[in-house]
């Protein structure tokens, strides 16, 4: 049978091993094959080209007098799999892996050869292709919508179900570490925040979520056109399908491989529920009704590892977790982004984000627990105070600090151990780390079981601990710390561990001495000093005799092969002794095989324990780092108050990444004091440019953040009510990948805060209103703080550049002024950061605009033109310039009326629009455009309709003649 789409070149003989070859093919599909041929991996065909190309491999060809016809090939060795491996997912390559199923020494005919398993970015678990301290999530999406309707009856999803009300079933796997985690979200938006904060390498759909497949997600024929990515996009650049906005907005979630291609696989959604109660139980949460789609994205998630998995799921996986969205602090991926909390996937602890301040964690694990706390911080009074306590317990113990730190460093990743050696593929090596690792966790535990915020934690691991001790004392009696990768010729076992395989050391310890003694009586005996026995792999052991001493070589010698300076015999002894010694270490490779998938499935049946000890691990690791920031911050513990409170009072706040890179430079930080309350609801923060408004008002919510992800704050004190959510507008750029402006942007973030916001939010607005003219910025600036204010009623910061909007505190009782002072030092000022009440007096645009360096031409041009425009705009627009320059233009007369009568609507000043001079208004602008017969029919048509007198068909029928002729215009 010839796989699906192979096409072999006409003159390819098809041998038995090429039919293996078909067949493993049609299973890989669309992924790379390898294919185990002896010490190697093989490739052939296009595979072979493609992968050449990316792993720099040889490539030659099977049959080399066809010429352009033959088969191309290329091959590595088998131990360098990994790192090819990583290479291949790295470039966008699924890659299936077939291996041989039987010893090749015991085989009849020729050796039986599988696809054991296909390796995709979701679903690697060697170390070459993790990032170690952050989660590699394979993320599955069902439509919670259909879903529901569906369970109904087969009836379609309302047309009236928009991209906000849709609900969405999501989960997120980490094959490396066993976890699923899984949640339902609310509207596209809602899904595409909670995927960013996942950060998935690779995505699985619900094809009924993305109806008709984005072109080429389908692998297609595999050597015509290999591994293409899943996700493809049009010449333009757009994604391409008819769900555009949805793929576009998955898509602008998934890392792009070097080749620029992203892995998001459609699979038929699972309608019932079958693999997750193997697992165990999903807890409570998720097994309440409305949850389902939550179990079918976890359901969606294994079933595409069952499949990868050539139907077998990973043994180490632990039951789903449920998590609502809304139970943690809500940080959409703008805000995200804008607070600076990590670095893009592959470069989290990116310089100067809040990742690489706080992350002194020792483990992997706890490094990636850590940015799971950031990025998910709690709203229960009750967790975040229980983390406040076990983080006050190792701020205050240095000596328990101490033994963490000895007990964390150093240690090896066991989440993924566990899931290596549970899935048979962790090899000695990697067991001793296994136990050297596990050998730590009980005196992690002692230290901290003193401590009542502690031992909570640790009651209820105690059988999980025992089963630690259990697996971790056999890993170390068994496996030797310098055990070798792999098996093979080196000794992995300890001895004294088994007796059978001491026998059988000691038997092939034996044969060795015995060879030895062999060569020296047959040197004595024959007389010849230069003999030798030695070993090669095609005719076993042989004595070796040069060609001097040709004469003096004994009858039974018998000849095996002649060399260029010598012959090679065999004699019954030696023959004798080889069919001992082999029988030994054939029996010895076979026991330590039987040994290491023991210790592998003792590892397996403990996989639950040893995770859940791991993650407590994490925990203390996590701690730990933020009691180490903490002392080095000097930061308080936060006093967290409910949220119906509302309030916010800190006390010398400072920016911690801010204040770190001051320092560093060898500036000192300057902290603010800033509250909040429902009386004090908006501060209107004002400034110059570089004053630092914007670093105060994220060191309000990074305090927010911290407090509620179970840190202490760089503050002298903290007071807070637990927020709900945190916004935040702070900058903005294009977003050329929508072809969005700026202005589109700010625009489209603006209405989603304004939609999402609650009173128990925070709300961070900077420069709102920036990427229009000034006073439509102005405009929509004021009524987006009067709505805050009156309508949403959130804890808002609106840092400005209008000092107009300092007037509105005369009409809203809740919103108060408050500005980073300036000294003002002749032509120039000197920041002093020091946060004050009351507005900004001046904007010191210019003043900014010169410590800048803008030429000194400009800089004086510039305040020749402000102070025209904040004088007699009338005097400014006639006045001859005082500068000598023939170039120096006065203003146009145009743009000081059209500066001067718009003023007027917020300075009070007064409204000249109707003092328009005639000569300056078109005649054409009042009188409007005339009209063409065509618009004017249009319009008639629309004049003679009522309304009222129609039915809904005429009312359709009369706007569809409506929009036809409209169109014709
Ligand atoms: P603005 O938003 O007013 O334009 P920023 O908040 O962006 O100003 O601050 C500009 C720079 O000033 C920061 O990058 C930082 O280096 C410095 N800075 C800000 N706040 C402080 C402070 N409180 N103490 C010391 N330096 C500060």
């Amino acid at each position: 049978m010839l796989a699906a789409g192979v096409s072999l070149p006409s003159s390819t003989r098809v041998t038995p091993m090429l039919r293996q070859w078909l067949a493993a093919k049609a299973k890989a599909k669309d992924a790379i094959l390898l294919f185990r041929m002896g010490d190697f991996y093989e490739l052939f065909g296009d595979d072979a080209r493609l992968a050449g190309e990316v792993l720099d491999l040889n490539v030659t060809t099977r049959d080399r007098d066809k010429g352009e016809d033959a088969m191309p090939m290329a091959g590595f060795p088998h131990p360098a799999a990994p790192s090819y491996i990583a290479r291949l997912i790295g470039a966008g390559f699924k890659v299936a892996v077939c291996d041989q199923m039987e010893d090749p020494a015991l085989a009849k005919g020729i050796v039986k050869r599988d696809v054991t398993r296909v390796v995709t970015p979701g679903m690697v678990t060697d170390d070459e292709s993790l990032d170690t301290k952050s989660h590699n999530f394979l993320v599955g999406v069902v439509d919670g919508q259909k879903q529901d309707v569906s369970d109904i009856g087969a009836r379609r999803v309302p047309p009236w179900v928009g991209p906000d009300q849709r609900r969405f079933g999501v989960c997120a796997l980490d094959v490396s570490t066993g976890e699923l985690f899984c949640t339902v979200v609310q509207g596209e938006r809602g899904l595409v925040d909670e995927l960013a904060r996942l950060g998935p390498r690779e995505l699985v759909v619900d094809e009924r979520l993305l109806p008709v497949p984005p072109s080429g997600a389908d692998g297609g024929d595999v050597l015509a056109a290999p591994a293409t990515p899943s996700f493809s996009e049009d010449p333009q650049g757009n994604p391409s399908g008819p769900d555009v906005s949805l793929a576009a907005r998955l898509a602008s979630i998934l890392p792009r491989t070097a080749g620029g291609q992203q892995r998001l696989e459609r699979r038929e959604g699972p309608h019932s529920l079958r693999l997750v109660p193997g697992l165990g139980a999903p807890d409570a949460w998720l097994q309440e009704a409305p949850r389902k789609p939550a179990l079918l994205a976890a359901e969606l998630c294994l079933r595409y590892a069952e499949e990868t998995g050539q139907g077998t799921l990973p043994r180490h996986l632990r039951p789903p977790l449920g998590y609502a969205v809304d139970a943690r602090l809500l940080l959409d991926s703008t805000t995200r982004s804008h607070l600076d909390l990590c670095g893009p996937s592959g470069d989290l602890r990116r310089h100067g984000t809040l990742l690489w301040h706080v992350d002194r964690t020792r483990t992997a694990a706890g490094g990636r627990r850590l940015l799971r706390r950031l990025l998910e911080p709690s709203t229960s009074l009750e967790v975040i105070a229980a983390g406040h306590d076990r983080l006050q317990v190792l701020v205050d113990d240095g000596a328990l600090r101490d033994t963490l730190q000895d007990s964390l460093s150093g240690m090896s990743d066991i989440d993924r151990l566990v899931g290596r050696a549970a899935n048979g593929r962790a090899g000695p090596r990697e067991l001793a780390r296994l136990g050297r690792a596990l050998e730590r966790l009980p005196t992690l535990c002692a230290g901290l079981f003193g401590h009542e915020a502690w031992a909570q934690q640790i009651t209820p691991l105690a059988d999980a601990i025992e089963s630690c001790s259990l697996v971790c004392e056999r890993l170390l009696r068994a496996v030797a710390d310098d055990a070798p990768i792999a098996l093979g010729d080196e000794r992995a076992f300890r001895e004294g561990y088994d007796d059978d395989l001491d026998a059988l050391m000691l038997l092939t310890g034996n044969s060795q001495a015995e060879i030895a003694g062999l060569e020296a009586r047959e040197r004595e005996a024959t007389g010849i000093p230069s003999l030798k026995v030695r070993f090669n792999n095609v005719f076993g052991y042989f004595i070796e005799v040069t060609k001097t001493h040709q004469a003096k070589v004994p009858a039974h010698y018998t000849r095996k092969q002649t060399i260029a300076n010598g012959e090679r015999f065999i004699t019954d002894e030696l023959a004798g002794l080889q069919e001992k010694l082999e029988g030994a270490d054939g029996r010895r490779r076979r026991r330590e095989a039987e040994l290491l998938f023991d210790l592998k499935e003792l590892v397996a049946v403990h996989a639950a324990a040893l995770l859940k000890v791991s993650a407590f691990a994490a925990d203390v690791d996590a701690t730990l780092s933020l009691a180490d920031v903490a002392i080095a911050d000097r930061c308080v513990r936060p006093t967290l108050l409910p949220a119906a409170e509302r309030s916010l009072s800190l006390v010398d706040v400072r920016h911690p990444v801010v204040a770190r890179l001051c320092a560093a430079r060898g500036e000192t930080f300057v902290p603010s004091t800033v509250s909040l309350s429902p009386e004090r609801q908006m501060l209107i923060v004002t400034g110059p440019n570089m004053a630092g408004k914007s670093t105060m008002m994220r060191q309000v919510a990074l305090a927010q953040l911290l407090s509620q992800a179970g840190a202490f704050v760089p503050a002298a004190s903290a007071t807070l009510s637990v927020c709900d959510r945190i916004f935040t507008r702070v900058g903005a750029d294009d977003d050329t990948a929508s072809g969005r402006s700026t202005f589109m942007v700010e625009m489209t973030e603006t209405s989603h805060i304004l939609r999402g916001a609650t009173p128990e939010s925070l709300v961070l607005l900077d420069e709102i209103g920036r990427g229009t003219s000034t006073f439509d910025g102005l405009a929509i600036a004021w009524a987006v703080a009067e709505h805050l204010h009156d309508e949403v009623r959130a804890r808002t910061l609106f840092a400005t550049h209008y000092h107009e909007l300092c007037s509105m505190s005369g009409h809203l009782d809740k919103l108060h002024n408050v500005h980073v002072a300036v000294i003002e030092r002749g032509d120039s000022i000197v920041f002093v950061r020091t946060l004050k009440d009351g507005p900004a007096g001046k904007s010191f645009g210019i003043q900014v605009a010169r410590l800048a360096g803008l030429p000194t031409m400009v800089v004086a041009r510039a305040r020749e033109v402000l102070s025209h425009l904040e004088g007699d705009p009338d005097e400014v627009a006639t006045s001859t310039s005082t500068s000598t320059s023939p170039h120096r233009r006065s203003l146009p007369k145009a743009m000081v009326r059209r500066i001067t009568p718009q003023m007027s609507l917020f300075t009070g000043a007064p409204d000249t629009s109707s003092e328009l001079d005639a000569d300056d208004v078109d005649a054409d602008d009042l009188r409007g455009p005339s009209l063409t017969p065509a618009v004017q029919a249009v319009l008639d048509a629309l004049r003679e309709t009522d309304v009222h007198r129609l039915t809904p068909l005429q009312a359709m029928n009369t706007l569809a003649t409506l929009v036809d002729k409209a169109r014709k215009v």
